[in-house]
């Protein structure tokens, strides 16, 4: 059994960051059939800033990519069961109170920094006898909790993206995993989460290897197995820099701009591994080939415009089926049309075109016989599927023309365009009396 989980919390829209996050998880799980799970887990501790209305923009974000999770969890639900293992990991003295005003913590730092020493807590909370807890308590002084890290429990693990990995727990502060108000901060409850949840493997971005490092010992602490870690390299701009723009961009703008959710699988899967990014109009071939393992260390370069071209190139092939519901356009119409086209909604640009009525193009003054015996000549034709070869066949014999001057003053005729689809497809679907009364007979 394999369970993933992708765990934004809901204070915003999901980013493409997240979601490349989330397909990472959702491929690794899907590839295990009935074996897999993918869950998404809100992490919604934050409560001022989390929202109902952005979770649900996340359940439809995953949606709309087609990557519904197998179940979800909510982490404002569960703050009976971190107190519980807040307890026990107390009694185990691997968590302690601390009162240091954040002002306090500030000086301290700036005391170690000046002096050129890393300004890591100095853990001046673990010597307050129990006579000085219950001081703070009778002045309502509340504690915050930190978690306090050990060079004895494990720091090191297998990365199934960067190898070999590990932390130097003298060199960091004992993370704060909870508010003197209450609140938690990030870090325990989503160790908590993974146990309690059977997680196998945790992917994630790169910003969150040194909290790997922490939770490993929470892992620990708790008496619990570890899951897998994989730490994908960040996404940077098509110029290589992180950008704000990735931070915006997201699902909404994807749909907006007639990206199909299989592009921004098909591209993101990819992205920043070693296999070529492919134009496929289906998921099969991506979950069947995701290898974690692929993924390099360098950052992953997310292009818009390659997102642009893949979409199209994707378009070109796609099947009917796959469109059925959001076009008008008949099946014949769709395969004559999607060549051409950057986004589903073109494709309805073409039908009012191969309908009409058009605006008439402008055909320069030498080619107008031309087009006057194209005429002649589609009046008599066999109308049907052979139409074009037939037209341009006879016309080539009776007026010499060959190649671009036999083919594009008819194509500007018919079309009122200059490029578009194969006219041996298009010419039979705009039928002949709309052709005749196009080349002005
Ligand atoms: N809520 C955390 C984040 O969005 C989750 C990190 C994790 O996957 O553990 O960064």
């Amino acid at each position: 059994m394999i369970v993933t989980r992708f765990a934004p919390s809901p204070t915003g829209r999901l980013h493409v960051g997240n979601v490349r996050t989330a397909l990472l998880n959702w491929l690794l799980a899907r590839q295990q059939g009935s074996a897999g799970k993918f869950l998404l887990r809100l992490d919604d501790t934050d409560v001022a800033r989390s929202t109902e209305e952005y979770a649900q923009s996340i359940r439809d974000d995953l949606d709309w990519l087609g990557m519904t999770p197998d179940a979800e969890e909510k982490q404002s639900a569960r703050m009976a069961r971190y107190e519980e293992v807040l307890n026990q990991l107390a009694a185990a003295g691997h968590v302690y109170r601390a009162y240091e005003t954040p002002e306090e913590l500030d000086l301290r730092r700036k005391v170690l920094l000046g002096r050129g020493l890393p300004p890591v807590y100095d853990r001046a909370a673990l010597t307050l006898t129990d006579a000085d807890h219950a001081r703070f308590e009778a002045e309502g002084v509340k504690p915050h909790w930190r978690f306090k890290l050990s060079p004895d429990l494990p720091h090191s693990w297998t990365d199934l993206i960067r190898g070999d990995s590990h932390i130097d727990p003298a060199s960091l502060s004992d993370p704060v995993i909870r508010r003197a108000d209450g609140s938690w901060l990030y870090m325990l409850p989503s160790v908590i989460d993974d146990v309690d949840m059977g997680v196998t493997d945790v992917v994630r971005g790169e910003d969150h290897v040194t909290n790997t490092g922490i939770q490993l010992q929470m892992f620990a602490a708790m008496g619990a197995d570890f899951p897998r870690f994989g730490h994908a390299a960040l996404l940077t701009g098509a110029d290589g820099a992180l950008s704000k723009r990735l931070g915006s961009i997201g699902v909404s703008e994807f749909r907006d701009r007639g990206i199909e959710p299989i592009a921004v699988k098909a591209l993101l899967a990819r992205l920043g591994t070693s296999q070529s990014v492919e134009p496929v109009t289906s998921d099969a071939p991506l979950i069947e080939s995701f290898d974690i393992g692929k993924l390099g260390r360098a950052t992953a370069r997310f292009d818009e415009a390659e997102l642009e071209r893949l979409n199209a190139a994707i378009l070109h092939h796609m099947d009917y089926a796959d469109v059925a519901g959001r076009t008008t356009l008949s099946e014949a119409e769709w395969n004559a049309v999607r060549g051409n086209i950057a986004s589903v909604a073109e494709a309805e640009k073409w039908k009012a075109i191969l309908h009409g009525p058009i605006a008439k193009p402008a055909i320069p003054e030498e080619d107008q016989p031309y087009i006057a015996e194209a005429a002649a000549v589609l009046a008599t034709l066999d109308f049907g599927p052979e139409s074009w070869s037939r037209l341009t066949n006879a016309l080539k014999e009776k007026t010499g023309r060959k190649g671009k001057a036999l083919f594009q003053p008819l194509r500007l005729a018919l079309l009122g365009q200059e490029t578009g689809p194969d006219m041996a497809t298009i010419l039979p679907l705009i039928g002949r009396e709309e052709a005749l009364k196009r080349l002005g007979a």
